[in-house]
C-alpha cells in the first residue's frame, strides 16, 4: 500500500514546486511528496506550448540562482528550452521519484485537533501532511472569455494555454482574440501559414523592442569555463530589472518613457490608421509592458486585419463585432489570459472552522502575510501567493525567496516539535494595509488602464510594489514572533490543548543569502 502521510505535501511541479522539493532535500527534510496533475514537470512552461512561446525575461535571470545554466542557446529562452531546464533540475535533484504524476489534489481541510492537513485527490487518494506547500502557479487557470455564442462556433477553438497542435492552420481564416503577452508571440509565429488573420483587440499594449539574440558556441563555452562571467550577466539583468521596478513607482517617470515606445511603433508601422489603433491610451507599465520585434510587422501584412470595434457575439462560423460586421473564421484562438486576481486555490481548501479559502477572500480578494501565509490556514504556504507577482523581472527571484521562508518554517516545525503555525491576523491585516497604500500610488493604479492585476472591486491583489531585493530581505528569516504556535509534546498531539512556547526555545535559523 502506498504511503498516505507525509511531513510535507507540495502541490505542483513547476518552478515553485521543484524549488520547494530541492530546498527540502537540501535541509534533509525528506518526508515529502509532490502532487502533479499532469504527466510531466514544468507547470506553465509545460502547458504554454503555443507557437512562439518564449520568455520575456532573460534566461540567465529566469532560472534558479543555485542552478545556473551556461548553455542557454539564446538570451530569452524558448518554452522548449525552459521546460528542458526544469526537467534537468528535477532529474539532477532526484525529484522524479518523489512526484506523483497524474494526481490532482481536489480537496483540502485542516484538522485542528491534530494539526494536520487532509488532502484528497481526484484519483481517490486520501493523504495527510503537517505542512502544505501550495505551488500551483499564478497562471494555471485559463480565462475563457464570456462572449455570447462562443459555444456555437463550429470551427476549431482553443485557448493559448491549451494549444491544439492537431488543428492545421495552413490556408485557414484564423481569428485571435487578445493582444497580450501570449498573443503578441502567437501572431507573428503563425501569420505566414494562414490565409487570413483577424486580430480582435480590446486594449492596445505598449510594446518595446526585444533585445534578443542567440548565443554563439564560443560564448557558451566561455560561460561554461568561467562561471563568474555567467554570474555577472545574471547580476546585470537583475540590476536592470530592479531599476525598471523602481520606475513603476513613479507614474511621471513612466510617462517620460512613452516616446521610446512610440518610436518603436512608428518605425515598424507606417499606416497612420493602424498606428492609431495600436497606440495605447494609458501609461506604459499600467499593464504589462510587452517585448517584441515581430508583432507590429505581422500586423502590417496584407492578409492581417486588426479589429477594434469590440466583439458583440460569436456565431457558428465567425465573430460579429459591435458595428454589425461579421468576420468569418475557420479557427478561433483565445489568447485571453488567466484567472488571477480573484482566486488562488483551484480546489476547496477548508481552514480553521471549515472556512473555504476562496470564500474567506470573496469580499476583498486574496490577501496573505508576506504573500505566503494566511490567518486561519495554519501550516500552509502559498508560493506565488497574493501580491507576489511582477510585471518586469524574474518571478523565479520571488519563488526562491518564498520557498526559503516556507522551508525555514517547516524545518523549525520538524526540529522543534511544532504542531501548528498560524500567522497572526492583525499582522496580516497591517501588512496588507501598508501594501495597498503603496500600490495606490503606483502606475498600475494611476496609469489609466483596466487590468487583471485588480479584482472587480479594484483591489490590486497580484503585484508586489517594491524591489525583488526588498522582498527577499523581508523573507530572509522566518519571523516566528508573528505566528501563533502550538507544540507537539512527547511526539503526541495535545488533543486541542495549545502548547506553551518559550521563544527562547525557538532558536533563530541562520539568515539565507539573497537569490539575486
Ligand atoms: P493577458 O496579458 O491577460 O492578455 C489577454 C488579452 O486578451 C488582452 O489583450 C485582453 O484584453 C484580451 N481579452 C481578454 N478577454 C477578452 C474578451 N472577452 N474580449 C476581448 N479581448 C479579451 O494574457 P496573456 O497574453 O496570456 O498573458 C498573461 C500573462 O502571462 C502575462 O501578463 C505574463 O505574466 C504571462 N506571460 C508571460 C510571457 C513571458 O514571456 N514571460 C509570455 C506570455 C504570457 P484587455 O487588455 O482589454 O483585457
Amino acid at each position: 500500500m502506498s504511503k498516505t502521510h507525509y511531513e510535507t505535501i507540495i502541490v505542483g511541479s513547476g518552478f515553485a514546486g521543484l524549488c520547494a522539493g530541492i530546498k527540502l532535500k537540501e535541509k534533509g527534510l525528506l518526508d515529502f511528496v509532490i502532487l502533479e496533475q499532469a504527466s510531466d514537470v514544468g507547470g506553465t512552461w509545460r502547458d504554454n506550448h503555443y507557437p512562439g512561446a518564449a520568455c520575456d525575461v532573460p534566461s540567465h535571470l529566469y532560472s534558479f540562482s543555485f542552478e545556473p545554466n551556461a548553455a542557454w542557446s539564446r538570451k530569452y529562452g524558448t518554452q522548449r528550452e525552459i521546460l528542458d531546464y526544469l526537467r534537468q533540475c528535477a532529474k539532477k535533484h532526484g525529484l522524479y521519484e518523489r512526484i506523483r504524476f497524474n494526481t490532482r489534489a481536489s480537496n483540502g481541510r485542516y484538522d485542528q485537533e491534530h494539526g494536520l492537513w487532509h488532502i484528497d485527490t481526484e484519483q481517490g487518494s486520501r493523504l495527510t501532511c503537517r505542512s502544505l506547500v501550495f505551488c500551483k502557479g499564478g497562471m494555471s487557470r485559463a480565462a475563457l472569455p464570456d462572449i455570447k455564442g462562443l459555444q456555437d462556433f463550429k470551427g476549431a477553438v482553443f485557448h493559448s494555454a491549451r494549444w491544439d497542435h492537431a488543428t492545421p492552420l495552413e490556408g485557414k481564416r484564423v481569428g485571435v482574440i487578445g493582444t497580450g503577452a501570449s498573443a503578441i508571440q502567437i501572431v507573428p509565429s503563425i501569420v505566414n501559414k494562414v490565409a487570413q488573420m483577424t486580430v480582435f483587440q480590446r486594449t492596445a499594449a505598449w510594446i518595446f523592442p526585444k533585445d534578443d539574440r542567440s548565443y554563439s558556441p564560443l560564448e557558451v563555452s566561455l560561460k561554461t569555463r568561467f562561471p563568474l562571467w555567467e554570474r555577472a550577466i545574471r547580476q546585470a539583468y537583475f540590476l536592470r530589472g530592479e531599476l525598471l521596478g523602481n520606475g513603476l513607482r513613479f507614474p511621471g517617470f513612466m510617462r517620460s518613457l512613452k516616446p521610446l515606445f512610440i518610436k518603436h511603433l512608428h518605425k515598424q508601422v507606417q499606416d497612420l490608421n493602424l498606428r492609431a489603433k495600436l497606440t495605447p491610451d494609458y501609461l506604459p507599465g499600467c499593464k504589462r509592458i510587452l517585448l517584441s520585434n515581430d508583432f507590429y510587422p505581422a500586423m502590417t501584412q496584407k492578409h492581417v486585419s486588426l479589429v477594434t470595434d469590440g466583439i458583440d457575439h460569436i456565431t457558428k462560423d465567425g465573430v460579429v463585432t459591435k458595428d454589425g460586421k461579421k468576420h468569418e473564421l475557420d479557427v478561433l484562438i483565445l489568447a485571453t489570459g488567466f484567472v488571477v486576481a480573484e482566486t488562488v486555490a483551484p480546489f476547496p481548501l477548508a481552514g480553521l472552522g471549515g472556512v473555504d479559502l476562496n470564500e474567506s477572500w470573496a469580499a476583498e480578494g486574496p490577501q496573505a502575510y508576506r504573500g505566503t501565509t494566511v490567518a486561519g490556514y495554519p501550516n500552509m504556504f502559498i508560493i506565488i501567493g497574493p501580491n507576489t507577482g511582477l510585471g518586469h523581472t524574474s518571478m523565479v527571484l520571488m519563488i526562491e525567496a518564498q520557498v526559503g521562508y516556507a522551508v525555514d518554517a517547516i524545518e523549525r516545525m520538524h526540529r522543534q516539535g511544532i504542531k501548528s503555525l498560524e500567522v497572526d491576523a492583525d499582522k496580516q491585516g497591517a501588512y496588507n494595509r501598508q501594501l495597498q497604500e503603496q500600490l495606490a500610488t503606483m502606475v498600475w493604479a494611476k496609469g489609466g488602464c483596466v487590468s487583471w492585476y485588480h479584482t472587480s472591486g479594484g483591489r490590486n491583489t497580484t503585484l508586489w510594489p517594491r524591489s525583488t531585493m526588498s522582498f527577499a530581505a523581508m523573507l530572509r528569516e522566518f519571523d516566528i514572533a508573528s505566528y501563533k504556535i502550538t507544540m507537539l509534546h512527547d511526539g503526541k498531539d495535545q488533543r486541542g490543548q495549545p502548547g506553551v512556547v518559550k521563544l527562547a526555545e525557538v532558536t533563530p535559523l541562520p539568515r539565507r543569502a539573497s537569490p539575486g
